[in-house]
């Protein structure tokens, strides 16, 4: 019997047709009106090996009643990939939209765990795999509590992972780099197009000249499709002996092996976005 991956935040991006395709699917999203781009990729699969639930990770409710379309509630992978993103002067965000960051990200996601665990527990059997970031191995500028959102769930789950190893329960923490979905793009548009009350002229240069033209040149020069972020993901999903960690570009390996090389910190300021 194919294992049930049950998929949060499937209305766009990495999530999408590419995963899809895996051998027994629950596809969730948010809002069922954006189902259609998901079932007409699906094509026969639809209905079969793949079928399309509504799911918001941040109401409890609505995790229930997802669980409840799902046969005797039996999640085998539990895929996280849900989130949003947040950059801007930490001066200019207000604590309500800096904790919708976190609840989405973080609390919402071990909700969603909680209500899987048990059973995994119970079959002695599971595997949950995260959406993280090279943003929750590296800090990035104006990045600070998307970042420590990331953060916050690598160690959550690095945690989790050894108590689970007990339960044949493996955890996976995927940490892609910039990956062509709408995600950056709204994100820079957004930071682009706000005044952030209250954050001094110079700050705001660093972010309008330097940050966010740099951000756009990196992102095209290093970035990744869904398709080959959901591969490895699908890769993860197969693997007998899942990884605790997999970065799916390797270009940010040097990066990201800086943080235990330089504990100055000053190798990592990346110097086309912080003039010295
Ligand atoms: P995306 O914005 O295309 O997809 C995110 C999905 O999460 C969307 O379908 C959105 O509707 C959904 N979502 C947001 N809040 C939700 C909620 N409360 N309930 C249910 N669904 C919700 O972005 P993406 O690039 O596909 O991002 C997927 C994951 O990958 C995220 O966790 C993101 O942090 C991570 N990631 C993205 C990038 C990137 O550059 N795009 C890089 C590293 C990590």
């Amino acid at each position: 019997q194919p294992q049930i991956v049950l998929i949060s935040g499937c209305s766009s991006g990495i999530s999408g047709p590419q995963l899809c395709s895996l051998p027994s699917v629950v596809a969730t999203m948010r809002d069922l009106g954006k189902k259609e781009p998901l079932e007409a990729a699906a094509g026969d699969a639809l209905g079969k090996t793949l079928i399309v639930a509504q799911l918001d990770v941040c109401s409890d409710e609505s995790v229930a009643q997802c669980l409840s379309h799902i046969q005797g509630g039996q999640v085998d992978v539990l895929v996280k990939n849900a989130g949003i993103g947040l950059v801007g002067p930490l001066e200019g965000l207000s604590l309500a939209t800096m904790q919708n960051v976190f609840d989405t990200n973080f609390f919402r996601a071990i909700r969603l765990v909680q209500a899987v665990l048990p059973g995994m527990k119970r079959r002695r059997q599971g595997h949950i795999v995260v959406l993280s970031s090279v943003m929750g191995l590296q800090g990035v500028m104006f990045n600070d509590v998307y970042a420590a959102s990331k953060f916050a769930l690598e160690g959550f789950f690095e945690s989790l992972s050894i108590q689970l190893r007990q339960f044949n329960i493996f955890i996976s923490l995927v940490e892609p780099g910039p990956v062509v979905t709408d995600f950056k793009d709204k994100l820079l548009a957004q930071a682009a197009s706000s005044e952030f009350p209250g954050t001094d002229p110079d700050t705001l240069g660093y972010l309008q000249d330097l940050y966010l033209p740099a951000s756009r040149e990196l992102f095209h020069s290093v970035v990744q499709s869904p398709w080959d972020v959901a591969q490895v993901i699908a890769k993860v999903i197969s693997s007998s002996r899942p990884p605790l960690r997999k970065q799916t570009n390797s270009r940010y390996h040097p990066l990201v092996a800086l943080k235990t090389l330089d504990p100055s910190g000053s190798l990592c300021l990346p110097r086309c976005v912080w003039p010295r």
